[in-house]
């Protein structure tokens, strides 16, 4: 007898819903599952619902990975990779760089997988998958051609399934730095130690649309390794980047450099301070981009967090000239668009600024969401333009 986890109808309506986390609440017993084994899942009267990768720590006990009676197996696993990647060959991405695998949104819940050049950077974020890597390894390998496989299993979520944080080469050679092209972009990328898995792949289609409407003088904020800034630096007079970690200062300077962008300056600073300090000063900008990092990492931390996103946007919108653009983006899951919206619709009135938005915007098409699992929806990027 296969491992079989039996869930509530609570579990099963979930399921019904379309979202695949059954939590500890709603699973009635596991029998003969190891920590990451795949178990069948069963719901009233022993009905057969799917398989599941079974979790012994998290919370989040079962990620339902199939409906009804399908076998899963190494071709099962190929069929997903597959249609994963299929898929993002179709978006034909003007880039060497972008995410293969979404998780949940992939039907490959808690698996990350991104492509810079030839090298694929994975991500395994539950037990099951964790104990998946050498099956979906070579297949990967197979798929892609990929010459190195660097696992970053270094996110802290990691630790409420009870697995190590750990950074290793899977397949292949990962070498330090691995070049890669983002629209007219050329970066040089750590997989190793770059936040993520090296670069903010989800930015790719907005900083594309800011560069619609970008112009003269632009303040790129929480610019990590200048993401947005490098890539309106064609169409602006100048760029001032400003990020608070060292490191990914001298990789804005370095990759500007490679690009020969001379109008690109780059300063080590707390954002925060800085805009106080530029108001102070009566700077004005054209274009201001502000990409945080998650302010609301959690549901009790949502209050501060928008206390901290509309200090920003107001004094943004303050140091904007008439005309100018905001380009301003959340990334914290717990805060969703309607409460991201209302943020900025307060700091348009606390700094007397009438505000239009000009688009409203998510993440990349390759972090695709998931109708019904909201976790998949976590990047939202709003171009507003200032009017007087
Ligand atoms: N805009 C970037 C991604 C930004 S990620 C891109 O397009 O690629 C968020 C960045 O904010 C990180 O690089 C982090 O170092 C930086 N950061 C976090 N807190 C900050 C603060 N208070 N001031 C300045 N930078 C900060």
């Amino acid at each position: 007898m296969s491992a079989t986890a039996r869930i509530t109808a609570r579990g099963e309506d979930r399921l019904r819903a379309g979202h695949p986390w059954i939590y500890r609440s709603d699973v009635r017993d596991v029998t003969g599952g190891s920590p990451g084994a795949i178990v069948r899942v069963t719901g009233a009267k022993d009905k057969p619902l799917g398989h599941a990768l079974f979790s012994d720590q998290s919370q989040i006990v079962l990620r339902v990975v199939s409906r009804g009676d399908a076998s899963v197996d190494g071709a099962f696993w190929r069929t997903r990779l597959e249609a994963a990647i299929r898929f993002r060959k179709a978006l034909e991405l003007d880039a060497t760089a972008f995410r293969l695998v979404h998780g949940e949104a992939d039907l490959l819940p808690s698996l990350i997988v991104d492509r810079y050049a030839d090298v694929l950077v994975v991500q395994a974020l539950s037990q099951g998958m964790d104990r998946l890597l050498p099956t979906l390894v070579p297949i990967l390998v197979d798929l892609t051609g990929a010459t190195g496989v660097l696992a970053r299993n270094d996110p802290k979520v990691r630790l409420l399934e009870g697995l190590e944080q750990k950074v290793e080469v899977l397949f292949g050679s990962v070498p330090p730095t691995v070049a890669v092209r983002e629209g007219p972009v050329a970066y040089d990328v750590d997989p190793w130690h770059g936040q993520k898995t090296g670069l903010f792949l989800d930015q790719r289609e907005n900083r594309d649309a800011a560069a619609r409407y970008a112009r003269g003088r632009v303040l790129d904020c929480f610019s990590y390794n200048g993401g947005f800034g490098l890539r309106l630096a064609g169409v602006a007079s100048e760029v001032d980047a400003l990020d608070s970690s060292a490191d990914a200062v001298a990789r804005i300077a370095h990759n500007a450099a490679r690009n020969g962008l001379a109008n690109v300056k780059a300063r080590e600073a707390n954002v925060f301070d800085e805009l106080r300090h530029l108001e102070r000063e009566n700077a004005r900008f054209d274009t201001i981009v502000l990409d945080p990092p998650a302010f609301a990492k959690n549901k009790a931390a949502v209050p501060k967090a928008l206390a901290g996103y509309k200090e920003i946007n107001l004094r943004a919108l303050r140091l904007l000239n008439p005309g100018g653009y905001l380009v301003t983006c959340s990334c914290s899951y717990n805060v969703d668009e309607a409460m991201f919206g209302q943020v900025l619709y307060e700091a348009s009135v606390d700094s007397h600024t009438p505000v239009t938005v000009v688009e409203k915007r998510m993440q990349g098409r390759d972090h695709p969401v998931l109708l019904g699992v909201p976790e998949t929806y976590y990047l939202k990027c709003f171009i507003l333009r200032k009017l007087a």
